[in-house]
């Protein structure tokens, strides 16, 4: 691995261990089990356990699960495989939802030193209560009760005595701070929610404020990495921690990852998956870490593109064609190649016997001529892509083009001897001849411009291409028009489903990953595959001009 220098977070770590502060750093990534992870997501969880391994701490996977109307453990389950997916294991499995009984004590604890209190008012009169960056709050009618009457009432609230949005429980700190946080936060709201874990248990239910922080300490983190929009909850989750008097777990901020032409909103995407915009979750052209597997592209390549992004304390907006060419340094050493032909002009070879067929010994990967191969046939028919045959072809073009010569991958030289057309002067068949000593066994080399790719007719596959593209046509999807909608940027050519011709060693591949179709793209196997219509998704076309810095 390349040297380089330490991001703000390792420095903040090596100080805290060369100091003392901590013996070894506990990490934590937290959930909510409101949607399918993300890329952004994968941002996060390469930095809380690549932070961790490399210092030799821990990361706990812990779900904030404090919102029971938004949560299900289909996402539960499904986070738990996509971390594992990419490659990270945590320490322990945890649930904000076990510490309910810690965080009531707490919050009665806070009553009982007089900085807590229950507020009848309700949602919009709190809200115009709160004042503005210029203008203080204005105290709730109800903030001096006494103790007693605010554990009575709290107690009550727990017992299912009020009904939601009757009353809250808020901290008493100061209607006039100039961090709007402080003016007296909401602790506990009533909610009558099923919960996916404490099922009717609780009919109050912890806010994000008064949850976080406490949960952080209950497990001894050492360091709690967040997203930007946080730093201005920090100086609150410090007072509640000095305030109670635990553990001192600390919060630093980095920015999150944006990528161009893509969304990273759960409730945006979950929308999506709602209006059937896309098939689900995992449609290959989702962000999601489910959609992206589908598509093709691998965890190394997500652990190179969260290695290459580093972390910054700015918000900014990354390149998706970083990730697209991370993707594919990754799969051009690691994947198989095969022949498949998307536009088939057919070829005969007029001087190659009609029912003869070579099986030609061909690399998988040709960085490994020597690795494992695999057989293709040969045959006088074979299909060419039309977009390797010119008529009227330009001096540099250097495919095939009528009286011109070509290398058939793997095997000899053809010359094209006569074109035939159809009625509308459509090619539809191109007559050939080979130059025998060319042959593989001929053990001459002479060399030609070009080579193209082919297929046998006889043997080919017919399977189901699904060419995607970007979900999105604007770049900076923060960008969206206020008289516009997100929706409205949806690419309508996000998916074209084509037909292709594969070498029949494609549908044995056993790599599990994607496939590199020579000369054209890479491609994996999808789970819709029969078969009778086998199904390969589009990963990322082969070339780019992009090139990182
Ligand atoms: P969304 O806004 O997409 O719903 P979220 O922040 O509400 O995301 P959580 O499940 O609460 O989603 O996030 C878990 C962790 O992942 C948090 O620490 C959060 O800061 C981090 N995270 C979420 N989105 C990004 C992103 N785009 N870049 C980096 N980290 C992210
Ligand atoms: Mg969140």
């Amino acid at each position: 691995m390349e040297e380089r220098k330490l991001n703000f977070l390792e420095e903040i770590i090596e100080k805290d261990l060369a100091e003392g502060k901590v013996d070894s750093i506990i990490t934590r990534f937290p959930p909510e089990p409101n949607g399918y992870l993300h890329l952004g997501h994968a941002k996060s969880i390469c930095l809380n356990f690549g932070l961790a391994q490399k210092y030799g701490g821990k990361t706990n996977l812990r779900y904030d699960d404090t919102n029971p109307t938004k949560e299900d453990t289909e996402y539960v389950d499904s986070i738990k495989e996509d971390i594992k997916w990419l490659g990270f294991n945590w320490d322990k499995e945890l649930y904000a939802s076990d510490y309910f009984d810690q965080l009531y004590e707490w919050a009665e604890q806070l009553i009982k030193m007089g900085l807590a209190y229950v507020d009848d008012q309700n949602q919009d009169e709190i809200r115009a209560g709160r004042g503005t960056v210029d203008k203080p709050g204005t105290p709730s009618p109800w903030r001096d009760r006494s103790v007693e009457e605010n554990l009575k009432l709290f107690r009550e609230m727990k017992e299912g005595k009020w009904a939601e949005g009757e009353k809250v429980l808020r901290a008493k700190i100061d209607m006039a701070h100039p961090n709007m946080m402080f003016r007296d936060p909401l602790l506990y709201r009533i909610k009558f929610a099923h919960h996916h874990r404490t099922g009717d248990k609780w009919c109050i239910y912890p806010m994000y404020d008064f949850t976080h922080g406490q949960c952080d300490s209950i497990e001894r983190i050492t360091h709690s990495i967040c997203t930007l929009e946080f730093d201005v909850h920090r100086p609150l989750y410090d007072w509640f921690i000095q305030t109670l008097g635990i553990y001192p777990s600390h919060q630093y901020e980095f920015a999150r990852l944006n990528l161009t032409y893509t969304l990273m909103s759960k409730r945006k995407l979950l929308e999506l998956v709602q209006k059937g915009l896309v098939s689900g979750w995992d449609d290959p052209r989702m962000p999601t870490l489910c959609g992206v597997r589908r598509r093709g592209y691998t965890a190394q390549a997500l652990r190179m593109f969260c290695d290459r992004i580093g972390v910054s304390k700015r918000d900014q907006l990354m390149d998706i064609q970083l990730l697209e060419w991370c993707v594919r340094q990754d799969l051009n050493e690691r994947s198989n190649r095969y022949m498949v032909v998307q536009d088939p002009i057919k070829v005969t070879i007029s001087n190659y016997p009609e029912d003869k067929v070579e099986w030609f010994d061909c690399p998988l990967n040709p960085a490994f001529p020597d690795g494992a191969k695999r057989q293709v046939p040969f045959t006088r028919e074979l299909y060419i892509d039309r977009a390797d045959f010119m008529e009227d072809a330009p001096k540099k073009f250097f495919r095939l083009r009528p009286g011109g010569e070509v290398r058939l991958k793997y095997t000899v030289i053809i010359r094209c001897d006569e074109v035939i057309k159809d009625d509308n002067g459509k090619v539809t068949e191109l007559i050939c001849s080979y130059d025998p000593s060319t042959h593989p066994s001929a053990g001459e080399w002479r060399s030609v411009k070009g080579t193209i790719h082919w297929v046998s007719c006889k043997y080919a596959k017919e399977i189901e291409l699904r060419n995607y593209d970007r979900l999105f046509t604007l770049a900076d999807m923060s960008q969206v028009p206020e008289d516009k909608d997100y929706k409205d940027f949806l690419n309508p050519e996000s998916l074209v489903v084509a037909k292709g011709w594969a070498e029949p060693a494609l549908l044995e591949d056993a790599s599990g990953i994607a496939v590199q179709f020579e000369r054209t793209g890479y491609y994996v196997a999808d789970k819709d595959s029969t078969a009778s219509n086998p199904v390969f998704n589009k990963t990322t076309a082969l070339k780019d001009s992009y090139k990182p810095e």
